[in-house]
């Protein structure tokens, strides 16, 4: 598959990587049970084809990720519980080391032998990282032969690891990972086929008016579900009682159904509801059969019709983007409208179907049916920003130098 972003950018592939110091960047940043347990190995599954290869390969291995936002070095956001679980699924001995700027990292990363494996701890714990920190890169540049970014969920943050320090390594490219995110999403932005339906939900109106915006004019259909729905319902002048509603960006919903209109798209809201007196309550909730929500009670999820029609819209589009839940789905007695959307996107085989990263891609993973999904993007705001057409930083520093750029730093010879 081509891929218009990627033109120019080199992938591990094009790279001899046996015996050679090779730097990975992944987005290991998994979500984490209390007991400091993995409660999803989405995106350490999503990386491995890379590290495989790797292995395969013979490339000496230092492995690098974020995770969470610790301030300073906090126990709780180490990379040990990764390491561990990463070790026991490779069946192989990974050390962690602490303090990557330190001598201990530079003696083992000396003896690092082919196919063997180093994982540095939490790159934020160093204050470098996020500051995007010339010198903090450079300790880790100059241990490495060949930088791969496969953190695509990373690749929207200047942080060190992903923009300084490619910028100080001449050999460097995407994994495997980050080239099926990047032509996933290059399908939706580009080539989309007709109908193209998106699927947008969620908590705002607001995170979401760029992308929105972008998606309007590539769409046939615009589905609307979670708290997003009753700002367009309001919109519309529809009853919304005390459900989450964006006062500000009601203006944007009513002008975006109109453009809507007069394009002759559509764009679907919910029909019915579940509804709550108070989103602790899930007993006495029930279904409110009609799209006016009463006073006093709050929208928690689309109701069964909506899902009816919602479903019946997903089996007749040929390219499907999904994100953003349609309602409460962490909480069982709001989950149904959520999970009958991802079912039926798992059930159109026919279909290209995108998710994009997020409570999307837990949800597409709880319905049970995650592996019919063609894509499910393991960046949550790095997919948004990559559709909204912003360049990201952790790609864009994957570019050779433009060939003027080039003659400036060869001191102007060719
Ligand atoms: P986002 O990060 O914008 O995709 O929003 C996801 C969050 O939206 C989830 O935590 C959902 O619980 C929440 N959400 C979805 N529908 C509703 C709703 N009807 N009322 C309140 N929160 C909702």
């Amino acid at each position: 598959m081509a891929s218009k972003t990627l033109d120019g950018i080199k992938s591990i592939e094009n790279f001899q990587i046996e015996d050679k110091r090779l730097f990975l960047r992944l987005d290991l940043n998994v979500p984490m049970n209390e007991d400091l347990t993995i409660a999803d190995d989405t995106r350490i599954r999503a990386a491995m084809p890379t590290i495989k290869y790797a292995i395969e390969k013979g490339a000496k291995i230092i492995i690098a990720s974020h995770f969470g936002r610790p301030k300073g070095v906090e126990e709780k956001y180490s990379l040990e519980p990764v390491a561990k679980y990463l070790s026991e699924k490779l069946n192989k001995e990974i050390m962690l080391v602490e303090e990557p700027r330190g001598h201990a990292a530079r003696a083992l990363l000396s003896g690092l032998k082919p196919s063997q494996i180093i994982m540095l701890e939490n790159l934020r714990f160093d204050p470098g990282e996020e500051k995007n920190d010339r010198e903090f890169a450079q300790s880790m540049a100059g241990q490495t032969d060949i930088y791969i970014n496969d953190a695509f969920g990373a690749s929207h943050r200047a942080h060190a690891s992903i923009v300084a320090m490619p910028g100080l390594v001449d050999k460097k490219g995407i994994g495997f990972l980050m080239r099926k995110e990047i032509e996933m999403l290059d399908t939706i932005r580009f080539t989309p086929q007709a109908p193209f339906l998106t699927i947008l939900g969620g908590a705002k109106v607001s995170d979401k008016i760029e992308v929105i915006e972008v998606l309007m004019d590539k769409v046939d259909t615009m589905i609307i579900g979670g708290a997003m729905a009753y700002t367009f319902l309001a919109a519309q002048k529809i009853q919304t009682g005390k459900s989450l509603v964006e006062k500000d960006k009601i203006s944007f919903a009513a002008d975006l159904l109109k453009r809507a209109e007069m394009r002759r798209k559509r764009i679907l809201v919910p029909i019915d509801h579940r509804i709550t007196q108070d989103i602790k309550d899930t007993e006495g909730s029930k279904i409110c059969d009609g799209a006016a929500i009463p006073d006093g009670w709050l929208g928690v999820d689309i109701g069964p019709k909506t899902a009816e029609l919602y479903a019946k819209e997903i089996a007749r589009a040929k390219t499907i983007f999904w994100n953003g839940p349609m309602g409460v789905f962490e909480t069982e007695a709001f989950s149904a409208g959520t999970f009958k959307v991802a079912r039926a996107i798992a059930e159109n085989e026919k279909a290209i179907s995108v998710v994009g990263g997020g409570d999307s891609a837990a949800a597409a993973e709880a319905s049970g049916q995650a592996e019919k999904f063609t894509h499910i993007s393991t960046g949550g705001g790095a997919s948004l920003e990559f559709l909204q057409g912003e360049k990201l930083p952790g790609i864009e520093a994957l570019r050779p130098p433009k060939r003027s750029e080039k003659n400036i730093e060869d001191g102007g010879m060719l």
